[in-house]
């Protein structure tokens, strides 16, 4: 596609994506099931090698799948090759350096009277996981947690959100012509709701991605199935400014922490706290670098929401602010039709607003004076949110303590948070923000299952001690070995 077309697509949003049928949905699970099969056999270096050329093929295609992006998001093209390709290109860096350490057989600690035996730790696949994933990110979150899930040699069913369906397929087709993975490995089951319950009944392990509501429906329907379910839900990120922050650096991160992607990012600044003595500077300096962002024309650092009604909500918080006594500066509708809103900074906010305490998902900064950053940890540990938050100080002890006082599952130092790039770093969310985590060691090996193994190894002809016929004489040997007190 030219530019110039993606271009003219992108100012509006696309329709959604019609449902997989029912029967397709099974093929594609009975599919991928025969897939992993084989794909279960190859050893950890050949998945490996397989999936590193998968991805180099598909970054050397990536112009293509930024045109489909594009017109599905509308994203400035800066963030889809940074954040889309660049972290997925990080991630694919770590796992393929760690996968033989994590998923390789691991000798285990023998107990000194059966050191006839052998122990050690497998990592077997799961089978099929079945990811579903939201819009905000969609190359991002569907590869990267896709690629996670081939590495330890399970196949992929991946429910894309409605509003993404083209990216994923994209991907879909990519991979399939790279003719490097089992047919069938990878494969897309787009539509809505029904969807993504077929693909948690065909899944032996579920990585759900999206809001608190959903999560916690999939949760209960892979829980009534007894499979697992990874959760990877909303956040409300709380920044929490101390009077000695680096200031330049903590309002830039406020504004792009808080817009960038049209504020669509989980792990996103949604809320500022800020202590008194610097409250008024912060602003001035955060205000400066809103209104020198760029809204229109070719350059435009800030795109547009995916669909309709997040463009509603942005603009009901900031009404509701309003009402309640905030200043709300910028916020204008530039374009209903093209879902596109000036960034917003709400001034004077207070946890009884809406934007305060509620997710937002949109390009808006509120702002709230404290008298001292504990205050603020306490705000926040009240809520029921825990995913991403950060604390800014030149004093970086001080920080690091106030962080840990955070009940967030990523927490940032004068970093608003890049924690999806470090694929040593668990992802995830405590509280109503998700369950388990992706990424990190942890993150690879919920992907995987342990098989323990003993090995008699001499000698061979012998009954151990323990077995019958019981003798209180052996027993008195045995709690002897053992140690018993
Ligand atoms: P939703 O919960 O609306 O949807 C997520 C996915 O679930 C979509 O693919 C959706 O399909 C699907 N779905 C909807 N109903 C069901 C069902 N009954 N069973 C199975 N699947 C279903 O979230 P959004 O797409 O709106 O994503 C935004 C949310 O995601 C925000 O809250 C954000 O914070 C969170 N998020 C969390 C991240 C994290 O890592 N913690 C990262 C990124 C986003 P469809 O849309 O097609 O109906």
């Amino acid at each position: 596609m030219t530019n110039s077309a993606a271009e003219e697509r992108a100012s509006a949003p696309p329709a959604p994506h019609p449902e997989t049928a029912p029967e397709l949905a099974a093929a594609k699970a009975a599919a991928a099931r025969k897939a992993f099969a084989t794909w279960s056999r190859a050893d950890v270096p050949q998945r490996v090698e397989a999936l590193r050329r998968v991805w180099r093929e598909l970054a050397r295609r990536r112009s293509e799948a930024a045109d489909v992006i594009f017109e599905e998001t509308g994203k400035p093209r800066v963030e889809i090759e940074i954040v889309e390709f660049g972290a997925v290109s990080m991630l694919v860096d770590h796992f393929t350096q760690s996968a033989r350490r994590l998923l390789e057989e691991r000798p285990a600690r023998v107990p000194w009277i059966m050191l006839n035996k052998r122990a050690a730790v497998r990592r077997r696949a799961r089978g099929v996981v079945g990811i579903i994933s939201p819009w905000n990110m969609p190359f991002l979150i569907p590869f990267g947690d896709a690629f996670c899930a081939m590495l330890a040699g399970n196949a992929v069913l991946l429910k894309p959100s409605e509003w993404t369906t083209k990216t994923a397929l994209w991907l879909e087709t990519a991979i399939a012509a790279t003719g490097l993975l089992p047919e069938g490995l990878f494969s897309v089951v787009p539509g809505r709701g029904a969807a993504g319950e077929r693909v948690v009944d065909a899944a032996d392990l579920v990585l759900f991605t999206g809001s608190c509501a959903t999560g916690k429906a999939v949760a209960a329907r892979a829980a009534a199935r007894l499979k697992p379910a990874i959760l990877e839900l909303g956040g409300k990120h709380p920044m929490i400014v101390l009077a000695d922050a680096p200031l330049e650096r903590a309002a830039a991160a406020a504004v792009w922490g808080g817009v960038a992607n049209m504020g669509q990012v989980c792990v996103g600044v949604e809320r500022v706290f800020v202590e008194g003595e610097i409250h008024d500077a912060f602003v001035e300096k955060v205000r400066a670098r809103l209104s020198a962002l760029r809204l229109t024309g070719p350059d435009a650092e800030l795109g547009r929401f995916v669909f309709p009604p997040l463009l509603d909500r942005a603009l009901a918080q900031l009404e509701d602010a309003r009402k309640k006594g905030a200043r709300v500066i910028g916020g204008e509708v530039l374009d209903r039709a093209g879902l596109r809103m000036a960034p917003a900074l709400v001034l004077d906010a207070r946890m009884d607003m809406a934007v305060m305490s509620e997710e937002t998902f949109g390009p808006v900064i509120p702002i709230m004076k404290v008298a001292r950053a504990e205050e603020a940890v306490a705000l926040c540990n009240e809520g029921e949110l825990g995913l991403a938050a950060s604390v800014w100080s030149r004093d970086l002890q001080k920080a690091e303590a106030l962080a840990s006082a955070l009940e967030a599952g990523m927490v940032g130092v004068n970093e608003p948070g890049s924690h999806y790039a470090f694929g040593s770093l668990p992802f995830g969310g405590v509280k109503s923000s998700g369950m388990w985590r992706r990424h990190g060691d942890e993150g690879l090996l919920m992907l995987t299952q342990a098989q323990s193994l003993i090995v008699h190894e001499w000698p061979l002809d012998m009954p151990d001690l323990w077995w019958f016929p019981y003798e209180k004489r052996k027993a008195s040997l045995l709690a002897r070995l053992i140690g018993l007190p």
